[in-house]
């Protein structure tokens, strides 16, 4: 049962592959077309980096960890695979090239600052879990050696907050960069995986935690603190 991560799964390769491209997509977004990026899209690129940076060094101790129980599978790869492309990606392949200018759609200003506060609530919130979660937390759905079940700090309010905080920056994005494309798309990436990982996550959690998970889940919401 116990699964030695010998090899790398599929997901982390897949991920470190992505996130090679973007950091050349974001340099060379940040090289050619700063000028020309409007306001709302530099807020976007700063809450990028930002969120690199809260995740990076979580993302190098995972490695480290032997997986005990893996629920990846091709769905959860490819719902992955959908989130790194609708948020980090194409929104990155605009601001470089501006090649989905055609999908552009208008909002006022107070829309996009409405965005940017949502930034600013993804990011701390978004901290704050990666934070409580520590060595417990995997980009894709594993339990670890040693798995501890957190039901603090941010966890104690909501049992899902780091997915809360990825809805507050998918709703951000949309309301900072106009694009249906590059801004738009990734509401609908984030609903598909929202709604099909949180039952498979929860029964991964309930098969090693059993009453503890159920008495958490009986006092703690999913995403909205204080509704069971
Ligand atoms: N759904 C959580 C965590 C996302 S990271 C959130 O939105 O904050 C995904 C991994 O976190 C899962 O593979 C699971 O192993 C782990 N996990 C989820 N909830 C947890 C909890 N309360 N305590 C410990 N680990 C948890």
């Amino acid at each position: 049962m116990v699964e030695k991560a010998k090899r790398r799964p599929l997901i982390s390769r897949l991920s470190a592959i992505v996130t090679t491209i973007i950091g050349v997509g974001l340099l060379a977004a940040a090289i050619f077309r700063w000028q020309q990026a409007s306001w709302g899209e530099l807020v976007w690129l700063a809450g990028l980096v930002a969120a690199s940076l809260i995740r990076a060094p979580h993302g190098a101790k995972v490695r480290q960890n032997e997986i005990e129980d893996s629920r990846d599978d091709v769905q959860e790869q490819a719902l992955l695979f959908a989130m790194f492309l609708a948020m980090m990606v194409l929104p990155l392949v605009e601001l470089a090239g501006g090649v989905f200018s055609f999908a552009d759609y208008r909002l006022p200003d107070w829309a996009t600052a409405t965005g940017a506060v949502l930034q600013v609530g993804y990011l701390w919130l978004f901290w704050r879990a990666h934070a409580d979660l520590g060595r417990n937390w995997s980009p894709g759905l594993e339990l670890r050696g040693g798995h501890e079940l957190i039901t603090r700090g941010v966890y104690a309010r909501m049992r899902h907050p780091m997915y809360a905080a990825i809805w507050l920056g998918a709703i951000g994005q949309a309301l900072l960069l106009h694009n249906w494309i590059a801004g738009f798309l990734v509401i609908p990436a984030f609903a598909a995986m929202y709604i099909l990982r949180i039952p498979k996550e929860e029964a991964m959690m309930r098969s090693r935690f059993g009453a503890a998970y159920d008495d958490y889940a009986s006092r703690v919401g999913r995403i909205w603190p204080g509704t069971p």
